[in-house]
């Protein structure tokens, strides 16, 4: 029998189990196995290496190991109060130890007069410390005990109630070892191992299982779950390879005259450097024939506009249409403003379509992107509807991606006999790390790069008492010309307590600043009386812009220099995040004050500092995860993850997944298909690691 077949071994037949057992294991822990088991690992370790003296033991120490003798026993052997008592004494002092139940085994068991090692947790009963139901062993047994650290692995109660306790797994997980031969078959190439310097398989599980010293661990740890990202990473890179084969797509083979002309004649400044690379990326993925599922990140005014643009325009060269869709009609207004005013006199022919469009001109619009006059279609989820036909769709372009579903992107596919690129866009950071696995198979771009002379925005924590400097800030901003938004929380938009409070801040700032016109906005106003308003702001007949999280997104009003953020605890930070960026879009210096009260936990009081010291949104995305806990983690990992992690944290061990990621993909690269000899562990191992095939991050 091979080593492979030994490990599918049902865990039944391990020594010491047994079908009762093994029913247990596999409802309770999902081990079915033999290396189920073995890759069931401790959740933490206690330190067996200390021995204390029992005239040092206090109540409130944790668990304890003592060393000694039991003087008497006293039992209690009916009635509601059955139990077994025992004096037990090293010498320096006595404790007592209790037992309520398995009183027969107690009996049997334990002897006055021979040496014990006892482990358990000492509590004050009386005026003795006492441990109830402790871990006693004799002490020459105990004397040859491989590990000093012990291993604790999670149990349920039902697994307690049959008997099987963190030590009875730790023997199965002996017993593992024993029926292998302690060897374990490597699951990674001699060349992975060595390159990456991991420890082979074999120790790295037997250290976690049974650690001879603390120091042992980490580099054990390391190991598997370097194993377990490079599967990770090699699945995920797998999928997009097969996928890129699978799914054919238009070919934009040149650089034409209106992209050349644009370049030339057009661009009102010089691309960064970022914004470049970007677009040679995209580029290269529109000319090969497979179609592009490219998601684009850049920061908040790190201008994805100006790249969507000139992918349209690419589009339009190869005989193509483009439409770029934006989560609200604001938002499509301002595309539509923005890419009209850039492209200046070029002869491309641009519209809008939103909900606002409507009768005959909606008709003409629909008309003329039916017959392909119209090359470039501005608008919101609009453009998925059915009545919106296109002669040649060849890119679609979605800007702030999270506030569109799957499905309605499913729809965009299905606008041409071939499905158009797909560029999908946002500013919501991710971390890296995150994005890689979530995102893993959709190719990522990213603009790490502001365009410049911007001077990064200077952020302020003030209380709420401090209204007066406050003012004074903003006064002079104002005085100077410049603009500034009031934003308040707005969780739900039906939630009376907040719309008041936005009221009041209104009345507030227009008693304050008599002076300067003072604007409100907000979720439940009419939309068309929402986008005056947002006119109003942007032609700079509005001063201050009181309003609620509306303007999170894209808006974009260069003269604004100051965002104020009133109870900006009760934002989340890649939420300020994207509300401060509204600001600071012009040259000169521009200011986000964080309003909150006084009294704020650690966690909030960390999140202000976060925000006051970075405005990197990837720095802050990745503090961010790590402050939400682990709580949160498993959620975004669970939602994101193909496969269970037992060890690896795609947060915190971000250094070892890029790692595991570049070795999956140099290997992919150097043998697509894993057909090499050398890489038939990886081949065969992949297979067992194997997705559902129901995937999670498919963009179609
Ligand atoms: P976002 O990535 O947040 O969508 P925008 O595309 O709205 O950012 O760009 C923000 C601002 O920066 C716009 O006013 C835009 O014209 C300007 N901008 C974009 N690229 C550059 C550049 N290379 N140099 C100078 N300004 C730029
Ligand atoms: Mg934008």
């Amino acid at each position: 029998m091979s080593y492979g077949n030994i490990l599918e071994q049902d865990i039944q037949y391990l020594k010491g189990v047994g079908p009762v057992r093994a029913k247990l294991l596999q409802k309770e822990l999902e081990v079915s196995t033999l290396e189920d088991l073995l890759y069931t690992f401790p959740h933490r370790y206690l330190d067996r290496s200390t021995v204390h003296r029992i005239a040092d033991l206090e109540e409130d120490m944790p668990m304890v190991q003592i060393k000694g003798q039991i003087l008497s026993f006293e039992k209690v052997t009916t009635g509601p109060h059955k139990r077994i008592a025992a004096l037990f004494s090293d010498g320096t002092g006595v404790v007592e130890i209790v037992w309520f139940r398995s009183l027969k085994f107690v009996e049997n068991t334990y002897k006055v007069h021979v040496p014990y090692l006892l482990f358990g947790k000492p509590t004050r009963f009386g005026n003795h410390l006492s441990f109830a139901h402790p871990e006693i062993e004799p002490l020459e047994k105990a004397n040859v005990q491989k590990s000093p650290l012990q291993a604790i692995y999670h149990t349920t109660d039902a697994m307690k109630r049959a008997g099987i306790t963190s030590k009875t797994i730790a023997s199965l997980v002996e017993n593992v070892f024993a029926a292998l031969r302690h060897d374990v078959p490597e699951t990674l190439t001699p060349a992975l191992i060595n390159s990456h310097h991991l420890m082979n398989l074999q120790q790295a599980l037997h250290t976690i299982h049974f650690p001879q010293t603390s120091d042992a661990l980490p580099a054990a740890r390391r190991r598997v779950k370097f194993e377990e990202l490079f599967y990770l990473q090699l699945d995920i890179l797998r999928y997009a390879q097969q996928r890129k084969e699978r799914t054919p797509g238009f070919v934009f083979q040149k650089v034409g005259t209106m992209f050349n002309r644009f370049f030339h004649e057009q661009l009102p400044f010089d691309l960064t450097e970022a914004q470049k690379r970007v677009i040679r990326e995209i580029r290269q993925d529109m000319r090969f024939g497979q179609q592009m599922n490219r998601l684009l990140q850049g920061d908040v005014g790190s201008g994805k506009t100006m790249v969507a643009l000139m992918c349209c325009l690419l589009a339009v060269d190869n005989g193509f249409q483009a439409c770029i869709m934006a989560p609200t009609e604001i938002l499509a207004e301002q595309h539509l403003q923005t890419i009209t005013r850039q492209l200046g006199t070029l002869p491309v022919k641009v519209a809008l379509l939103t909900g606002n469009v409507t009768g005959k001109k909606r008709r003409e619009i629909l008309q003329e992107t039916a017959d392909g006059s119209i090359q470039i279609l501005v608008g919101t989820h609009a453009l998925i509807e059915p009545t919106v036909q296109f002669l040649n769709l060849g890119l679609a372009i979605i800007d702030e991606q999270h506030r569109f579903g799957v499905k309605q992107r499913a729809k965009l596919w299905q606008k041409n006999v071939k499905a158009p690129h797909v560029l999908v866009m946002t500013a919501t950071p991710i971390p890296r790390t995150l994005a890689m696995t979530v995102y893993g198979d959709l190719d990522v771009s990213v603009i790490d790069q502001l365009p410049p002379g911007r001077k990064p925005v200077q952020t302020l924590h003030y209380f709420e008492t401090d209204t007066a400097r406050l003012y004074q800030g903003l006064r002079i901003e104002l005085q100077r010309g410049r603009q500034a938004y009031v934003v308040y929380p707005l969780i739900e938009e039906s939630e009376k307590s907040d719309l008041q409070s936005i009221e009041e801040g209104y009345a507030t700032f227009t008693d304050a600043f008599p002076d300067f016109k003072v604007g409100m906005v907000h979720g439940r106003m009419k939309p068309a009386l929402k986008d005056s308003v947002m006119a109003s702001f942007v032609n700079k007949e509005i001063d201050i812009l009181i309003s609620t999280t509306v303007i999170e997104v894209g808006v974009n009003v260069p003269n604004a220099s100051v965002m104020v953020i009133e109870d900006a605890d009760r934002f989340g930070l890649a939420q300020l995040h994207q509300l401060r960026g509204r600001v600071g879009r012009g040259a000169e210096q521009s200011y986000c004050i964080l309003v909150t009260r006084r009294k704020l936990s650690d966690n909030t009081s960390r999140r202000m500092d976060i925000m006051v010291e970075s405005t990197d949104g990837f720095y802050i995305a990745e503090e961010d995860m790590k402050l939400r806990g682990p709580g949160d983690l498993e959620g975004t990992q669970q939602s994101g993850i193909p496969f269970r992690l037992r060890l690896a944290n795609v947060i915190t061990d971000s250094v070892l997944m890029s790692e595991a990621r570049e070795a999956a993909a140099n290997i992919l690269e150097a043998d697509p298909h894993l057909e090499h000899e050398n890489h038939r562990i990886i081949a065969q191992q992949l297979q067992k690691t194997m997705r559902e095939k129901e995937n999670f991050s498919d963009i179609s």
